[in-house]
């Protein structure tokens, strides 16, 4: 995984107002320095009502962080209430929406024809989609993980280019492990990180499989996560809870150091 810089993003969920995540954000600018952020990309992945905030700020002050959004619609304008587009976090200066992820699957029914809606919708205005698998417990206890994940990604992968493709970022995150404090093994990570790169291999080619950066999340914690980058197909992580603690979070970001 030489090649694939890593790539730590935090998933603020539905926390932190916009005076909250200038606050934030400053604080991980201030603790982050070259040395590293020429190792890691750091991301974070803030609220729609912070992103403006966010962008001011990295703008201003020329904050080597990047940022996106946590979902977007699949619809480009119009009469959609309460929906988000990717010009408007194309105009904030959005480098990624995350799509797919559990929670607005369980919470808001994403089926996978969604989801791959939302990964053309963010093609169409250059965002680039970080994009959530992952198999919940009684699919894990069947031994399905592998199935159902590989399943995800053929479902939201559909009528993707091979140059699409290459710019992905694909995030396995095993429902029993978000916010459960339940993480998965390195090997367990490891498992379906590589069975996700194997199917890109298939689906486009080596290049594409090889280009791909492949996060692992849930319950990442400064603790656990040299083990989960040791694994050969593991490029990052996306952090959810972890995320809000700015100690905690440069320290995962600076894993092994
Ligand atoms: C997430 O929601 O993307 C996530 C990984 O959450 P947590 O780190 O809190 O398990």
């Amino acid at each position: 995984s030489t090649a694939r810089k890593p790539l730590i993003a935090g998933n603020w969920k539905m926390n932190l107002n916009h005076l909250e995540a200038i606050a934030h954000t400053q604080k991980l600018a201030f603790a982050l320095n070259d040395k590293d952020l020429n190792r890691v990309e750091v991301a974070v992945l803030p609220p729609f009502t912070d992103l403006r905030s966010v962008q001011t700020l990295v703008d201003g002050d020329k904050l080597r962080l990047v940022y996106g959004a946590q979902d977007l619609s699949e619809h480009d304008g119009g009469a959609y209430t309460g929906e988000v587009s990717g010009a408007m976090l194309a105009k904030l200066g959005c480098t990624f929406v995350v799509i797919g992820h559990s929670e607005r699957r369980q919470y808001h029914r994403e089926d996978d024809d969604v989801v791959n809606a939302k990964v053309h919708a963010a093609y169409r205005h250059s965002l680039t989609p970080i994009l959530c698998v992952g198999e919940n417990l009684e699919v894990r206890r069947s031994g399905g993980q592998v199935a159902h994940s590989v399943a995800q990604l053929d479902g939201a992968l559909r009528k993707v280019t091979a140059e699409q493709a290459a710019s992905i970022v694909l995030a396995y995150e095993p429902v029993w492990a978000i916010g459960t404090g339940e993480v998965a093994t390195p090997q367990d990570a490891q498992e379906v990180c590589g069975a996700l790169r194997s199917r890109l291999a298939e689906l486009y080619d080596a290049d594409v499989a090889a280009a791909v950066r492949i996060l692992y999340g849930g319950s990442v914690k400064a603790d656990n996560i040299v083990g989960i980058m040791a694994q050969p197909d593991v490029d990052g992580a996306l952090v959810g809870g972890a995320s809000l603690d700015p100690v905690e979070f440069v320290k995962i970001c600076r894993f092994g150091e």
